[in-house]
């Protein structure tokens, strides 16, 4: 995790062909990007390689088309939205490999931009065949992954192509290892992981790494109520994983082995019906009653939350603290959030989120653009904090 990797900085790009693996997967709703973050963040990249000279052609998956090409998942309207955020033409060539991309790169200047069609379209990309790697390196000199969000798959144009051609990170791909290792490669300690979210059967693994790593492990949202239940407490009609008390209470033992500090929440905001401005009151942990439902935490754990963030350097967080979809439900995630970002504001704490749920509840909180780092990757950012090796980002190694 802490290995270095080769970047932009290694290698000059005027006159190449760069073949540019990027994450286009953004949301559409009626034919338009609804939410345009990821392009945004390979922006930086591309307007680089192009002012620099070199030839940027995009390489990128869209949807889940397995492996023949269908309209729908046809990048063709991701690439006028891309052409709109940079302000430089973008030209679009209607298959990744084979005469249309071939044609399309031979006609190219240096600086031009070009998106090839979803890599998807094929089942070479997905099964990183040797084949469709040899046919999309035909087009590039040099290959440049700015695709984080996609490292954890071994897939052809973002593993494959790396062993094929002398391979580069991008510079977003960049800003998110340096950020993810200054969480957890090598973080100034005390450190903090906030684990939240609906159940722990999907986050065994990243809550055995971490209990290794960090000296706090908060842990909030559902997956709380399996810990609760574990230490032979009440949970009512909450969501509860009854068949993981054992392994709840094996994470607890290794958590005091660690050295690492379980944080679980002493109380909770409880309703009896899961709905939006549903009446809700605050109880201790010990008095949750048989018809309650634990839908967040309540305001002594967020104020026990915030001593612990006080005396903290690094924090990584994954998940919310309750169903903060629904109000008043999200109250203890805010309330967190808010304190988190400026302690980050102050100088007095390094932090990085992300996950998709944890994006959108910083994004409610108002607290995201204070955090040192927002990871948009899901999986990629969870495989990660479960301490995985990404195929995408081994094959940068120096
Ligand atoms: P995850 O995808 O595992 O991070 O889970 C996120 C989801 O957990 C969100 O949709 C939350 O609404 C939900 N969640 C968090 N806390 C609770 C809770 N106490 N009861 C039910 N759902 C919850």
């Amino acid at each position: 995790m802490t290995k270095s990797f080769r970047t932009l900085d290694d290698v000059n790009v005027h006159g190449k062909r760069v073949l540019l693996r990027v994450d286009l997967n953004v949301p559409m709703e009626e034919g338009r990007v609804s939410d345009a973050t990821r392009i945004e963040r390979v922006l930086p990249t591309i307007n680089e390689i192009a002012d620099k000279g070199g030839k940027v052609i995009l390489l990128a998956h869209f949807g889940r088309p397995k492996g023949a090409p269908n309209e729908e998942d046809s990048l063709r309207l991701v690439a006028s939205a891309l052409e709109d955020m940079l302000k430089r033409p973008v030209a679009f060539a209607s298959d990744c490999i084979g005469a249309p991309a071939a044609q399309a790169v031979a006609a190219m200047k240096d600086g031009d931009v070009l998106l090839l069609e979803n890599t998807r379209f094929h089942k070479g990309e997905e099964k990183n065949d040797a084949g469709f790697v040899e046919e999309l390196a035909k087009n590039g000199d040099i290959f440049v992954n700015d695709a984080f969000s996609a490292a954890h798959r071994a897939h052809a144009s973002t593993e494959g192509l790396a062993h094929k051609l002398p391979a580069f990170a991008g510079r977003s791909m960049q800003a998110e290892l340096e950020a993810l290792n200054k969480a957890l490669g090598a973080p100034q300690h005390p450190v903090m992981a906030v684990v939240g979210g609906a159940k722990i059967s999907t986050k065994l693994d990243l809550l055995g790494n971490l209990v290794a790593k960090v000296e706090y492990l908060v842990i909030g949202g559902g997956m709380a109520n399996t810990f609760l239940a574990a230490q032979g407490k009440a949970v009512g009609k909450s969501l509860c994983e009854k068949n993981l008390l054992d392994t709840a209470r094996a994470i607890m033992d290794k958590a005091k082995t660690a050295g690492c500090e379980i944080v679980l929440p002493e109380d909770v905001t409880v309703a009896q019906k899961f709905e939006a401005h549903a009446t809700a009151h605050f109880v201790a942990v010990d008095h949750v009653g048989a018809d309650d439902m634990i839908l967040d935490v309540g305001p002594k754990a967020v104020a026990h939350v915030e001593s612990l963030l006080a005396k903290t350097r690094t924090l990584v967080w994954n998940g919310p603290f309750g169903a903060f979809e629904t109000p008043p439900f999200d109250e203890g995630t805010s309330a967190v959030a808010q304190t988190a970002a400026r302690l980050t504001r102050e100088g007095k704490l390094l932090s990085v989120a992300g996950g998709g749920d944890t994006v959108s509840a910083l994004n409610q909180a108002g607290a995201a653009a204070d955090f040192t780092y927002v990871s948009t990757a899901g999986g990629a950012f969870l495989e990660w904090l479960e301490g995985k090796e990404l195929p995408g980002v081994k094959a940068l190694e120096k």
